[in-house]
């Protein structure tokens, strides 16, 4: 077997993903309660007591609510960055000692046959990073929260067999909704989160069109349709030369539902 790839659940109302190894299982954030996560992993008949680390990106509540109580009930170490852990520190609440991993961005290491590989991402908060998780010649790529990719992340992401990328809303239905105009502002920032057309731009900048996987991610409900987040995105990549349909996977994640299990 190769690895294994699911996301659980992707948007503001909880992001988790989970990866498979023949020696490790991990989940990348865990953002909904503890209870829908073991929900959602036994949906893929994976046991909540087989997970070997939690991966954080940043502290915000959709990616760690159920984090701590995942790590109490199955003795699961949780790995962050130091500017993480002391802005989580009180959401996640008691962990042992030895389940507490502080790891550098942009430093390597190792979770069994998995090399991970954790890079800054551009969001607003303490240190968020984005993860690339290498196995044999695989490489998985996850890049959720960030206002923008610049030439050094899409460097870094380059080569991935699976892309899981942030589309998170539609630029004109955002500026004419209902949000309030300091979150608009907030949400358009560099610091914010990514448009469907940026991470149009973005992805046709990495993809070679050798049958890659991506999967659109952390959709906004109130700014973004599925349909919208798909579409931008497929004609920006068409204008690279890219033919989705013939060249690439193009594939949406929920965040209601489990996408399927995708195994390379
Ligand atoms: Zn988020
Ligand atoms: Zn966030």
């Amino acid at each position: 077997m190769g690895i294994k790839f699911c996301s659980l659940s992707s948007g503001s109302s909880g992001n988790c993903q989970y990866i498979e190894t023949d020696r490790v299982k991990i989940l990348i954030d865990g953002g909904l309660s503890g209870k829908k996560i073991e929900r959602l992993l036994s949906s893929i008949d994976v046991c909540p007591t087989t997970i070997d680390s939690i991966l954080v990106t940043h502290e915000h509540i959709d990616h760690i609510r159920g984090v701590g109580v995942l790590s109490r009930r199955y003795d699961i170490p949780i790995y962050a960055n130091q500017s993480t852990w002391t802005r989580m520190e009180r959401a996640v609440g008691e962990i042992k000692a030895k389940n507490i991993k502080i790891i550098e961005s942009n430093e390597d290491f190792q979770l069994g046959d998995l090399d991970i590989h954790s890079f800054k991402v551009f969001h607003d908060a303490a240190e968020p990073v984005g993860y690339c998780i290498y196995h044999k010649n695989i490489k998985i790529s996850i890049i959720t929260d960030t206002g923008w990719v610049n030439d050094n992340m899409k460097s870094i992401i380059k080569g991935s067999s699976l892309y899981l990328m942030e589309s998170n809303h539609d630029v004109k239905m955002l500026k004419e909704g209902n949000y309030p105009w300091y979150l608009k502002k907030r949400i358009l920032s560099t610091k914010g989160h990514l448009s469907n057309f940026d991470a149009g731009k973005t992805l046709s900048e990495v993809l070679t069109g050798n049958g890659e996987i991506v999967l659109l991610a952390h959709l906004s409900k109130e700014n973004n349709r599925p349909s919208i987040a798909h579409e931008t995105v497929r004609e920006c990549m068409e204008d690279y030369g890219i033919n989705v349909h013939r060249d690439i996977a193009l594939d949406l994640t929920y965040r209601d539902r489990p996408t399927r299990v995708y195994t390379l």
